[in-house]
Parts: C-alpha cells; sequence; structure tokens
C-alpha cells in the first residue's frame, strides 16, 4: 500500500521515464511496455521503450513501435546506454529477474532510477522500489490495465492502449484457451474492447500474416523434426542452426511452433529446441496438471510460468535434447505426479 503511495508521487510530475522488456520480447512483452508508454506519454513525461534485442514483425503494428530501441543494434545501444543513466524511473515489464535482460542488464541495475516492475511470473527477485505483480495474472498487459484503473485513470486507455493492452491477453492466454483464462480476463477484455480494442484485427495481424517462408518451414518442422516419446507422453522438436538458415527464418518464426507438439493426443509435455549462436534456447510446454517451470530451472537454468516456460543449454543441440529425453525418463515419477495422483482419486 506505501509502496504504491510512493510510486504515484513518483510519477504525479513530468520523468524521464524508461521502459524495458525481456530479451525477444512476446505480444504481452511489447504490448504492456507500448501500452504504458502511449499511457505516460499521454500524461506528460518523457518516455523512451529500449528492448534487450529484435521482436517478431508481426507486433511492428502497435503505436510507438517505431520509436523503440533495440539494444542489440550497436549505434542505437550507445543512445540507449545515455537514455538509461539519464532516466529518473524504469519500468521492467513481465520479466521477474534482470539476467532476462541480457546484454543490457548491466545498464539497467547500474542505473540509480527508481524502479518499478510488472510482471505475472513466479519467484521475483527484489530489485524494483515498486513491485505490482501477481501469478493470478494471465498476462503483464492485464496488471498493466489493473494499475492504470487503480490510478484514477482509466479514461485515459484509448483505443492504440487498449490494442497493445488486448494483444499480451490474446497471446499469453493462447487465443483465450490456456487454464489462465480466468473470469477476470474476460471482464478486462470486454473493457478493453469497450474502450476501442479491435480485437478481430489484431487477432488477424498477430496470427495471420504468415510468410510463405515460416508456413514451409512449420511444414518442415512438422514432418522432418518432431520427436514422439510416446511411453513418456512428450513430444519435442529439434530445429537446428542449418534448419533456419534453410527456410530464412525470422525472429518469431519459430513462436508456436512447440504447441503443435503439444496438441497432439496423449501427449502432456511438448519441447522446443533451437540452436543459436550462444547455445540452445528452450521452450517448454504442458498440460495443466503439469509444471514445466520446476523442471526448466532445476534442469535447464530456465523458469517462467507452470505450463509455458523456457530456458537454455550450452551444450550442443544434439546434447541437449540426449540430456533431455534422459531427465525426462529418470523423473517422469516426480514429473507427472501430480498427473499420477489426479488418476488414483478418479
Ligand atoms: P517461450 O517459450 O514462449 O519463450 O516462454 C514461455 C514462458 O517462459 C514465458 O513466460 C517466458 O517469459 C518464460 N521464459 C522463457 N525463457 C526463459 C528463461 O530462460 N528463463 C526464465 N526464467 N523464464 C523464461
Ligand atoms: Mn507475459
Amino acid at each position: 500500500m506505501q509502496e504504491i503511495e510512493s510510486f504515484k508521487e513518483v510519477i504525479s510530475s513530468p520523468k524521464k521515464i524508461v521502459i524495458t522488456t525481456h530479451h525477444k520480447p512476446d505480444a504481452d512483452a511489447l504490448g504492456s511496455s507500448l501500452g504504458m508508454a502511449n499511457f505516460l506519454l499521454k500524461k506528460g513525461h518523457e518516455v523512451t521503450v529500449i528492448t534487450p534485442s529484435d521482436y517478431p514483425s508481426f507486433l511492428h503494428w502497435m503505436k510507438g513501435n517505431d520509436d523503440v530501441l533495440n539494444y542489440e543494434d550497436k549505434k542505437q545501444q550507445t543512445k540507449a546506454n545515455k537514455i538509461i543513466a539519464d532516466a529518473e524511473v524504469i519500468f521492467c515489464l513481465d520479466f521477474s529477474c534482470l539476467s532476462r535482460l541480457q546484454d543490457m542488464e548491466h545498464a539497467v541495475a547500474q542505473s540509480k532510477a527508481y524502479k518499478v516492475n510488472i510482471d505475472h511470473h513466479q519467484d521475483p527477485k527484489d530489485f524494483a522500489d515498486f513491485r505490482y505483480w501477481s501469478t493470478d495474472a494471465a498476462a503483464t498487459c492485464e496488471l498493466v490495465y489493473e494499475l492504470i484503473v487503480e490510478l484514477g485513470e482509466k479514461e485515459a486507455i484509448d483505443e492504440d492502449i487498449a490494442d497493445c493492452l488486448y494483444a499480451g491477453i490474446m497471446t499469453d492466454t493462447g487465443g483465450f484457451r490456456h487454464p489462465n483464462t480466468t473470469k477476470n480476463v474476460h471482464l478486462i477484455t470486454a473493457e478493453l474492447i469497450d474502450l476501442g480494442a479491435d480485437n478481430s484485427r489484431i487477432s488477424r495481424l498477430i496470427y495471420d500474416t504468415n510468410s510463405i517462408n515460416r508456413l514451409k518451414f512449420i511444414g518442415f518442422a512438422i514432418t522432418r523434426r518432431l520427436v514422439i516419446l510416446e511411453d513418456q507422453q512428450t513430444a519435442y522438436f529439434a530445429i537446428s542452426k542449418k534448419d533456419l538458415r534453410k527456410y530464412n527464418s525470422k525472429t518469431g518464426d519459430t513462436e508456436g511452433l512447440v504447441n503443435y507438439a503439444l496438441s497432439l493426443d496423449g501427449i502432456k509435455v511438448a519441447a522446443l529446441f533451437t540452436e543459436r549462436e550462444d547455445g540452445v534456447k528452450i521452450s517448454f510446454r504442458s498440460t495443466e496438471e503439469i509444471a514445466v517451470n520446476k523442471f526448466a530451472s532445476e534442469f535447464f537454468d530456465g523458469g517462467g510460468h507452470k505450463n509455458a516456460a523456457g530456458g537454455k543449454s550450452p551444450l550442443s543441440l544434439k546434447e541437449t535434447t540426449e540430456k533431455f529425453e534422459k531427465l525426462i525418463k529418470e523423473n517422469q515419477k516426480t514429473l507427472f505426479n501430480q498427473l499420477e495422483l489426479i488418476h488414483e482419486k478418479n
């Protein structure tokens, strides 16, 4: 309570504000950042959104996209470092530990600015002066909406802000399908539509703007790169750098691929291993009863939500998938424990 009073006080007069989010931002990361940025701009602040990396082109429609600085771009990084050093307030959205900023971590950690963390991931690290955090929220965009309402500023949410926030809620609930799709999600979504969010347009912009290369890549991955461990109710994709090059893959082209593995009847754990320059990036997904975030943090230096988590591996792609297969077989009991208990009850 005291914290929110101090936050209100801080933003009650125009400030130099930086908004940032996690590496390789998704729709919730970028939507919450630009939604908040557009709100703060309206309130008279000087606002810069800086992302630790680039993000998929299907998010470029959001208002403010053209002014976002990409820290991975060397020229923009020099400019970004100056703006971070001068910032009076830094918003950290949709992540709970500064290491998810990757190369940008140092600049933000060094800054003496008042830090705000708005997030819905497990186990937040204690780096913020004001934390607006709930794991019950399906998306950071849901929390940004609630915070703006709590500030008594609901009428400041215009069509552009509503579009940004709607995008994050739509994608983090998997199109209103995941177990995190609560009554509150539907109520807030209804409010956002009322405030001008163009729901069917946003759905089209995000889900139905595939390039032919991406569609062919998904076809290739499903026919040639999908491994099914039937006894373990597990399926995974392993995508090499060569595969990505062959299909001229762009940032965002692998997004959603892991869901095809989870869509298989009888599959309860799905993974996507993508070979990158600096190691293997991993996405995990599971059905409601299984917690993959614990598995990700214990074995793959990661974390996330119960049914959608991520991690990384310094090993080769082949060594990483071998490690995964071994771990899945060894940990079947603990990983599937809750599931077995549910079955026993029935
Ligand atoms: P995705 O598979 O879509 O990249 O990520 C799924 C969820 O796990 C997201 O909420 C994302 O923020 C989180 N996540 C992805 N990679 C990592 C990671 O390396 N560390 C942690 N702590 N969380 C991650
Ligand atoms: Mn999120």
